[in-house]
């Protein structure tokens, strides 16, 4: 199959009301041109290095998802141009995309990332700092923000049931904040678990290699 035929058997599976990000991250501008030719807008980056230089010779109607850890020292270089920032997965991301954003008299668009995977090297909030984040939040700390929701990665395994549970987790976390917070989005599920995410309430999935192929 072709990435054409990929992506439509992608979208096949994938409700009206649940967003496509495809994750361009490693594949060239042509992959990415042939995806946008049939209408994709939204493509996902993990990379600053990669995302700045795909904004600047891709069209400039693409909404660009950061969907990677993303270091503080590197957060200027997107914050003109980003969409949405899926990986606020720490306190001092948050504080610095404030204080960044505040120079460019901008607000800016974050999903709070939670932990949920029991691996150790996914990132993410713990519970109580993302307590603490929406409490500061709703004190007015973060005036150039607009928090939209949650995003989670799942366990990278075999186990359905593990997957589900960590999915449940989150959906139980984003539903306690939903209203409170206005929350729209709620980012969770990749190529090999996005079916999952959806059936606990993913808004938003990130689809990469099942899509364009094999990552090099
Ligand atoms: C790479 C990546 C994806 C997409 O992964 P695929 O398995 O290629 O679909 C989704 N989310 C994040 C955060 C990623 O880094």
């Amino acid at each position: 199959m072709d990435i054409q035929s990929r992506y439509f058997a992608v979208l096949e599976q994938i409700p009206e009301s649940v967003q496509l990000v495809t994750v361009s991250k490693t594949y060239d501008n042509q992959s990415i041109k042939e995806v946008y030719d049939l209408g994709q807008r939204d493509f996902g980056e993990n990379r600053v290095q990669e995302l700045v230089q795909k904004y600047e010779s891709l069209p400039k109607d693409i909404k660009w998802h950061q969907i990677g850890h993303l270091q503080t020292n590197k957060v200027k270089l997107i914050l003109p141009f980003v969409h949405l920032i899926h990986s606020v997965d720490r306190p001092k991301l948050i504080r610095k995309i404030q204080s960044e954003a505040i120079l460019l008299d901008q607000k800016v668009k974050v999903l709070l990332q939670v932990k949920i995977a029991k691996e150790d090297t996914k990132y993410g909030l713990l519970e109580l700092e993302l307590e603490e984040i929406l409490k500061e939040y709703t004190e007015g700390v973060f005036p150039n923000i607009e928090i939209k929701g949650l995003m989670g990665m799942a366990s990278l395994t075999e186990e359905v049931s593990e997957v589900e549970d960590e999915f449940r987790k989150l959906q139980a976390i984003y539903k306690r904040y939903q209203n409170q917070y206005n929350f729209d989005t709620l980012s969770m599920g990749m190529s090999g678990d996005f079916q999952t995410a959806i059936e606990y309430g993913s808004t938003m999935v990130r689809v990469g290699s099942l899509i364009f192929g094999k990552r090099m």
